[in-house]
């Protein structure tokens, strides 16, 4: 086994962060948070790194998919500003693997140079089922062309819908987590003619907005339609799922968050004094900040763990679905541990706690609840 990171893995992670001292200090972040505001001008910069091009083919303009260095990017942007890491994993994960993995070799080339430059953003509307969407194929009453369908009905709560050039929906015939279930993909432009995009208000994830999309009969051409199919595509049996992908950044982003929560509260309780001592040195708060380290080594353990394997193209739904039930859950428990450090002066909004908290939160329900993936994780066990 080998366990250590390459030095350019660690001169990506130091650029990352001396990107983010610079473009986006923490007073930004928190104005942001503050105001409900989409970070247009540290996003604009961003693109500059051409951090998106680490899950795009040389071929197709990228630097060649590293996935083990895209989720430590997608780790450091989560950890200063989550908002910042939604948005990469809308252009590196939703696009570039989503497309690397399952597109046709004329959709690589139509979006993988773009997306590899960081220039397209995919916002992606989950649901194994899609029961909420009704896809009309074939059927020359309804669909115009060869091949295109039409999108009927509404998704809840897609993260920057409004900002993202493309809408993923995604139609599976999984009614277990199985490598043999088919998926198909339909690449929905977000100004496409019948789509309504309306703002929903939340608690967390206050940089980017979530939104309800309502498609009246909106029209995808074949071309923007991408199908994955173990049976098909052998040569590609291992590809990534989009709802592995899903799970991979998910993941990933608690990891960041409680390492930020944690990085700061580690900091306050060698700062705070009480009863003549810093409160790091009471055995109970050291117990809490022993605990919160744990949770994140193994969390982010799970995470680099699955990216590795999936690296290699091999088998990982199973480690993909158990580094995010278990990160999300981590992310949650070290921010209730770091307000309970933090003391009254945590549930203050001058303090940056809270906004991990809500957070952490809100990253733990987007794409299946823990209760939900734990469920696949269980249908998959039985049917070993
Ligand atoms: C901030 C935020 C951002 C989001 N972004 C997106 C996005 O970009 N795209 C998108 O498509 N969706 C997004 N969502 C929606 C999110 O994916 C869903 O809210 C989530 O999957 C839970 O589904 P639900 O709300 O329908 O809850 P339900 O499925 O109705 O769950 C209700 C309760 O039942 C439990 N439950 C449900 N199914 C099971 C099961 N199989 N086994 C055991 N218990 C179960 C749940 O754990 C929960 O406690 C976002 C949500 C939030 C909060």
């Amino acid at each position: 086994m080998e366990f250590s990171i390459s030095t350019e893995h660690k001169l990506l992670q130091s650029s990352v962060r001396e990107f983010l001292k610079k473009e986006c200090p923490i007073e930004e972040v928190r104005k942001l948070d503050e105001n409900e505001e989409f970070p247009l001008k540290v996003f604009t910069k961003m693109k500059e790194l051409g951090l998106s091009s680490l899950t795009v083919s040389e071929k197709y303009g990228g630097t060649g998919r590293d996935l083990l260095a895209a989720v430590m990017v997608l780790e450091e942007l989560s950890k200063h500003f989550p908002c910042l890491g939604c948005l990469y994993a809308m252009s590196a994960f939703y696009g570039g693997l989503t497309i690397e993995e399952n597109g046709t070799e004329n959709q690589r080339q139509q979006f993988l140079p773009s997306i590899a430059q960081g220039g397209l953003l995919f916002s992606y509307g989950s649901g194994e089922s899609s029961a909420d969407l009704d896809i009309v194929h074939g059927d020359p009453a309804t669909a115009s062309s060869d091949g295109a369908v039409r999108v009927y009905g509404t998704k809840r709560q897609l993260i920057s819908a409004d900002r993202a050039d493309y809408i993923i929906i995604l139609e599976s015939t999984a009614k277990k987590y199985r490598q043999d279930d088919e998926d198909t993909m339909y690449l929905v432009r977000r100004n496409a003619k019948g789509i309504e995009i309306s703002m929903r208000e939340k608690l967390g994830l206050r940089g980017v907005a979530a939104c309800d999309v309502k498609f009246s009969g909106v029209e995808v051409q074949s071309e923007n339609i991408v199908r994955r199919s173990c049976r098909v595509r052998e040569c590609m049996s291992q590809a990534l799922r989009l709802s592995e992908i899903d799970h991979l950044q998910v993941a990933t982003a608690c990891v960041g968050v409680a390492q930020g929560a944690f990085g700061e509260t580690l900091k306050y309780s060698r700062k705070r004094e009480q009863f003549g001592q810093s409160i790091s040195r009471f055995q109970a708060i050291e117990h809490m900040l022993v605990e919160m380290a744990t949770w994140i080594q193994a969390a982010r353990l799970l995470v680099q763990y699955s990216a590795w394997i999936a690296q290699q193209n091999k088998p990982c739904s199973v480690e993909l679905a158990m580094a995010k039930y278990y990160a999300a859950d981590a992310a949650k428990h070290v921010c209730v541990h770091a307000m309970q450090v933090f003391g009254g002066y945590g549930y203050m909004m001058e303090c940056d706690i809270q906004r991990y908290f809500r957070d952490a939160l809100a990253l733990s329900a987007c794409r299946g609840t823990s209760h939900s993936v734990r469920s696949m994780i269980a249908e998959n066990l039985y049917v070993k």
